[in-house]
């Protein structure tokens, strides 16, 4: 056999391998359209990897990196202020802790499901190993609304999803995070339940704890700042940076917001932003203050905005937002919010870079049409990885008994980013595929875990 027909036989059975381990996914899970979703992309980003590495088909690392190591399903029980007793379901998934112990955000949010939560857990295995940092990969959450419910039912509630959880979890085994609906008030509740429940003080079994109570200086800013600097550094390849950009942000939760926050101090002017009412757009530039007393302090709509700058728009489509023209979009709300007729729109109207702030917020088709029009596309497992990146320095900071500043916090992210950046770009350049950050994330995350899988031998 000549050189040319070994690599084609090689290639052939790497997509052989793909294609079957894929096919069997969908028929074990066949309902779990966001968890085929993640793992369709990053299945599509491994064929040439097996077709060099055929001891990773050996090893079976396919079939075993998308079974998560444990799920766990719980009830949640708790009274509201009417003394009516209500039910809610937990999760939490274990996915993988090859590169250290599970970790990864807990979401309260209505739409929780069990292919919500695999899907945000598979993200994290690649998500983490790209930081670099001894972390393995989990998610979990449950199905309860906070919207319209009392800080009181809001504690009582957490605390018994607390309860449950920290059956599970601990600073060696499995350390959670926030995530959408849960902020630095329902950790907490969660850290003072699981102390209460252990008898002790155990600083690192959660992480985006309060910075006043044992948190990371520059947590709450991290993902947002982290997908910011991403953006940056892919900027440069069109010698570009943020000046003088016009950028449109979704959401104003805890990513957009700091996502804002940056860009505007990189000199870019950021137009709209949303919540899941509507958009505002703001030709003047939006008031990041602003949109931070509404939403972190007060806790109303992003609609109040025009009260204060009546001549900004409110809509009240927040899917909308995508067609307003922008040089950056950095869509930061949540999953499947930017698809393939968004894409188009944006292209149409110029868009020069995307960065992925939220978890999987552009379809596969919308990132297809991105990368084929030449658009700078950063995949959010590395764009923001700077959330977790900064949960690792709190666990570090934690088991040292020391805190660092928000300039030493910054400047580590800073670092993190760049280095994601440059591993994305190599692994995608090795790989034959210069310049496509999707692959490069996939794959230089891949092979950090599959390595230590084949390490650890088989389990
Ligand atoms: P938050 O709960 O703080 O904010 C979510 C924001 O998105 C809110 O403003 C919410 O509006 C808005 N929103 C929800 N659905 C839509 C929609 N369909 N269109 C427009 N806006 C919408 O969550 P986070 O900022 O923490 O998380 C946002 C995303 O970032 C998620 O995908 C999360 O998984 C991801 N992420 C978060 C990290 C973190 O450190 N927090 C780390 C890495 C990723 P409303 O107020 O109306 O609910």
């Amino acid at each position: 056999m000549t050189r040319m027909d070994v690599l084609q036989n090689n290639k052939s059975r790497a997509n052989d391998y793909v294609h079957e381990v894929y096919e069997q996914l969908k028929r074990r899970n066949p309902a779990e359209t966001e968890f085929l979703q993640a793992t369709r992309e990053i299945f599509d980003s491994l064929r040439p990897v097996f077709a060099k590495y055929p001891h990773y088909i050996e090893n079976g690392i396919l079939e075993r990196i998308t079974e998560p190591e444990r799920i766990i399903t719980f009830r949640v029980a708790w009274e509201d202020d009417q003394g009516r007793v209500r039910v809610n379901r937990g999760f939490r998934v274990q996915f993988n802790s090859d590169l250290g112990p599970y970790k990864g955000g807990i979401r309260f949010h209505p739409s929780v499901n069990s292919s919500i939560m695999k899907f945000l857990a598979f993200e994290q295995i690649f998500k983490n190993a790209l930081t670099g940092q001894p972390i393995g990969a989990g998610k979990g959450g449950s199905d309860f609304d906070p919207k319209g419910k009392s800080e009181r039912e809001i504690m009582r509630f957490t605390q018994s999803f607390a309860t449950e959880l920290s059956k599970y979890i601990g600073p060696d085994t499995d350390v959670p995070a926030g995530d959408i609906g849960v902020g630095k008030r329902e950790i907490g509740y969660m850290f003072g339940q699981y102390n209460r429940l252990k008898g002790g003080y155990e600083a690192g079994v959660f992480t985006g704890k309060d910075p006043n109570h044992g948190g990371s200086l520059g947590r709450k800013e991290a993902t947002g700042y982290g997908t910011v600097y991403f953006v940056e550094e892919m900027l440069k390849l069109k010698e570009l940076s943020f000046k003088d950009t016009k950028v449109v942000v979704s959401g104003s939760g805890n990513v957009s917001t700091y996502a804002m926050e940056k860009a505007i101090q990189l000199g870019a002017k950021v137009v709209a932003c949303s919540d899941s009412g509507g958009y505002i757009f703001d030709r003047n530039g939006i008031d990041v203050e602003l949109v931070k007393q509404l939403k972190e302090i007060e806790n109303k709509r992003i609609s109040d905005y025009v009260k204060t700058y009546p001549e900004a728009e409110y809509h009240d489509d927040c899917s909308a937002i995508w067609s307003v023209a922008c040089d950056i979009a950095l869509p930061c709300a949540t999953q499947n919010e930017l698809d393939e007729i968004a894409a188009h729109l944006l292209i149409a109207n110029g868009v020069i870079a995307i960065g992925e702030g939220a978890n999987m917020p552009c379809t596969l088709e919308a990132m297809a049409a991105f990368q084929e029009s030449g658009v700078l596309f950063g995949p959010a497992k590395a764009a923001n990885a700077g959330g977790v990146a900064v949960s690792a320095m709190e666990m570090s900071q934690n088991s040292m008994r020391l805190s660092w500043t928000v300039e030493e916090v910054d400047e580590k992210l800073h670092t993190v980013m760049r280095s994601i950046y440059k591993s994305c770009l190599d692994a995608a350049e090795q790989f034959g595929h210069p310049g496509n950050f999707v692959m490069g994330a996939n794959i230089a995350g891949f092979l950090k875990v599959a390595d230590a899988m084949v390490a650890h031998g088989i389990s």
